[in-house]
């Protein structure tokens, strides 16, 4: 068991025999000495940084230990939700047999029809051979023709089965592929592009608004004090109200943008082709709505305050990297929150 130090490099698998009482203490040590509070998510971590192979998980849960000196909360919670994104090792093996076996089949195939093909275009001319040269009956000669016609139809018909059945097959596999795809791009919780996916799309929109000459800007929004919102109502709660600001978020800041969550209750939306100023005012309309609203704690009927957020908007400078955008968007945060929350702030507005 873990005691004041937090584990660090520690031996990541469950120790063969070990009882699930020492586990559980081990977990429960894990989460005391990370000041980690006993949340499902939590829980599920340390679960899994004892039990799982994933060393990219294990790798990832010894480096921020090593570098904050703890497993900060926002850390886990982003640890654990890239964890939830990525494809399992088997899905992705499963989905790739299915593709080896499809494809070594219509290999399989093609190599079978052509060689039919091949051995039906010698029978037949061969068989005209002999009927022109009168060596047999012409009745005998046309009787092995249609013979020789009937079992090429018959290879054709099963071959076109078989084609029908391959093409089902890759109608289901390619739609296996594109579940497997969304799941590794959107964020289990909300539905919304998760961080890798949102940082592709920026990516690729900085390329274009450079390239094009048109305005792109970011925001980034910070929902404020929601430690007290889960520590208040309980985590579940605190799940709800993230996704309830996903969908206000998403429904209010209109065309054009691509909102994702970038980790725990910090969401960025991408606001192509628009200035900064405007972004700002369309994001401000969404914290005011928000701000309009009652909200009930549904587990225990009682009202909850309101939830406010804090947000900064960079716009794209020119030569600007994404690194570069999203810190001067999250410093104009910083500035937000510093001056009091609830506000939305522009970077370069001071
Ligand atoms: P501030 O106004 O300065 O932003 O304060 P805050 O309390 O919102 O920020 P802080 O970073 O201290 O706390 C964020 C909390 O969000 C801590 C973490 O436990 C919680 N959290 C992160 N991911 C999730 C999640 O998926 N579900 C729930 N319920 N809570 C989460
Ligand atoms: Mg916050
Ligand atoms: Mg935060």
């Amino acid at each position: 068991m873990f005691q004041g130090k937090p584990p660090v490099a520690e031996k990541s698998a469950a120790y063969p025999g070990e009882r699930p009482v020492d586990l559980f203490e081990r977990i429960g040590g894990f989460l005391r000495a990370n000041k980690l509070d006993p949340t499902p998510i939590n829980y599920d971590l340390a679960h899994q940084f004892f039990c799982s192979d994933d060393p990219n998980l294990v790798a990832a849960i010894d480096g921020a230990i090593r570098r904050d000196g703890l497993l900060r909360p926002e850390v886990a919670a982003e640890i654990s939700q890239a964890a939830s994104n990525q494809i399992s090792s088997e899905l992705l093996d499963q989905l790739l047999g299915r593709a080896h076996k499809n494809m070594t089949m219509a290999a399989g195939l093609v190599t079978q029809s052509t060689a039919d093909v091949k051995a039906y275009g010698s029978a037949l001319a061969s068989g005209a051979g002999t009927m022109t040269k009168g060596g047999v009956p012409a009745q005998t000669a046309l009787g092995l023709l249609v013979e020789l016609t009937r079992t090429m139809i018959g290879k054709t018909q099963d071959a076109e089965a078989q084609l029908r059945s391959m093409g089902e097959q890759m109608a289901s596999l390619r739609d296996d592929l594109a579940e497997a795809q969304a799941t590794a791009e959107s964020d289990p919780l909300t539905g919304l592009a998760n961080r890798r996916a949102f940082q592709a799309k920026l990516l690729e929109a900085i390329e274009q608004a450079e390239a094009e000459g048109y305005p792109l800007s970011v925001a980034f929004c910070d929902i404020d004090h929601f430690k007290k919102i889960n520590d208040t109502h309980g985590h579940d709660t605190g799940d709800r109200i993230l996704k309830m600001f996903a969908e206000a978020l998403s429904d209010g800041v209109g065309e054009d943008t691509l909102v994702g969550r970038f980790g725990g209750e910090e969401f960025l939306v991408l606001f192509d082709g628009i200035m900064a100023r405007r972004a700002a005012m369309r994001v401000d309309e969404v914290r005011d709505e928000l701000g309009n609203r009652s909200l009930v704690n549904r587990t225990t009927g009682e009202p909850m305050d309101v939830v406010t957020f804090s947000a900064g908007v960079a716009q794209l400078q020119p030569g600007e990297d994404s690194d570069a955008l999203l810190k001067r968007a999250d410093e104009a945060l910083y500035k937000a929150k510093n001056a009091g929350r609830n506000r939305v702030l522009i970077a370069g507005d001071d």
